[in-house]
């Protein structure tokens, strides 16, 4: 077989990518043990009956054809006008980008503001793609340092000392892994330095509906920030969307049009009876999404309630997304050890926080989608593995 390109064969980096565990509870699935699943950002809800009904009918209409490339305009203008009613910057419909998910979303992206061998940042802990996505781009991934001690929150000398020549920084606020919704001021340090090396900033908002503190904040709503930031949205995580694929680009209207000539040459556009449906779901207002979003919060509080019975296991504090990071070092186990073991022992599956970088070792991610009293039970059952585990230390 010919040699296949750099570009593909280096895409997952030096290869361990911390998902061992992941697979094992899938392999353990598929061998009819039953095992409580907290690893994926997968509601455990459906796509709403109305939306899908939105889909057939737009199908059953005739919208099966190719579809205008940069998105149908009815939903270019609705995502518009969610941006800006959301931010307060004057956004229309030629500073969006309708994309495949917030996935696709990111590689253009990328595609869009480096060029090979360009220096892409990533804040660990990052959302497991990061890395990828910037590689896929001919781009080389660094990553800016957090600390589990603030919050996981970037801060301004990591900030400056790593952006030295780097062309991008991705942030994600709402945070996956760590839930963290990034106040002002962090932002406002982001945009700082972003600004004096003139980079560009690329910010994945999918989480955007699910703050359960605070108000989420675009950092492309901050002073002269709307020139140099292109945010990344999704319907996935908002309307329980995830395998329709769909999610969009704002950004300034010369970057939208060079993505429109990158679409045309890769995706070809979204399915338009997809589109319509997301634009019956976004008309539909806030009532469903907050429908949507409900349950993350109260298992958030049920995971508060859990763990402030104890005090081995500590609680990153989590405002927003579908997760909650916790602090297991005091098991003396790495967050690894940790996830496999619990898996051995009691079937439960969680993410190590070393899946997400180096910043978080020593932590697990908990994805809250499971029922209330099931997710209540398994995290009772971490707890009291953790506390078994420090006493035989
Ligand atoms: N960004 C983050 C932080 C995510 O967690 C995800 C999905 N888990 C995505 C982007 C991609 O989402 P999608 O492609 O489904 O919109």
């Amino acid at each position: 077989m010919p040699a296949l390109s750099q570009r593909i064969t280096t895409l997952n980096g030096d290869g361990s990518d911390g998902w061992d565990v992941f697979y094992r509870a899938r392999a353990m699935i598929a061998a009819g043990v039953p095992v409580t699943e907290l690893t994926i950002g997968e509601h455990d809800i459906g796509t709403d009956p109305s939306i899908l009904r939105a889909m057939y009918d737009s199908a059953r209409g005739g919208h099966t054809g190719y579809a205008i490339v940069p998105g149908v305009s009815a939903l270019r203008d609705a995502v518009a006008a969610r941006i800006e009613a959301q931010s307060g910057v004057p956004t229309s419909r030629e500073n969006v980008l309708i994309t495949p998910g917030g996935q696709a979303g990111l590689f253009a992206a990328h595609m869009a503001v480096c060029s090979p061998g360009d220096v892409g940042l990533i804040v660990d802990p990052y959302y497991a793609t990061y890395p990828g996505v910037v590689r896929s781009a001919g781009a080389v991934p660094r990553v800016v340092a957090t600390r589990s001690s603030q919050g996981f929150l970037p801060e301004g000398a990591a900030l400056e000392q790593a952006s030295e020549g780097a062309a991008s920084l991705l942030i994600n606020t709402p945070n996956n892994p760590t839930g963290a919704v990034y106040p002002r001021h962090t932002l406002q340090d982001i945009a700082d330095v972003v600004t004096v090396r003139d980079m560009w900033l690329i910010s994945d908002e999918v989480y955007d509906s699910q703050v359960w503190e605070g108000a989420h904040l675009s950092p492309r709503a901050l002073p002269h920030m709307a020139e140099r930031t292109l945010v990344i949205g999704s319907m996935s995580k908002s309307h329980a969307m995830t395998g329709s694929r769909i999610g969009w680009i704002v950004g300034p209207e010369e970057v939208i049009t060079c993505l429109v000539d990158l679409a045309t040459n890769t995706t070809y556009g979204v399915p338009g009876y997809i589109q319509d449906a997301a634009l019956f779901a976004l008309r539909a207002g806030a009532e469903l999404e907050l429908q949507v979003a409900e349950p993350f919060q109260r298992r958030r509080a049920i995971a508060e309630r859990v763990l402030a019975k104890q005090d081995l296991v500590r609680m990153i504090p989590a405002q927003g997304a579908m997760y909650v990071m916790l602090d297991v070092r005091a098991t003396g186990l790495s967050g690894e050890g940790f996830a496999n073991a619990l898996l051995d022992a009691h079937h439960i599956a969680v993410m190590p926080g070393e899946s997400f970088g180096t910043s978080a070792a020593g932590h697990v991610r908990v994805a809250m989608t499971l029922e209330d009293s099931q997710f209540e039970a398994a995290l009772h059952r971490l707890c009291s593995f953790a506390a078994g585990l420090a006493q035989a230390a």
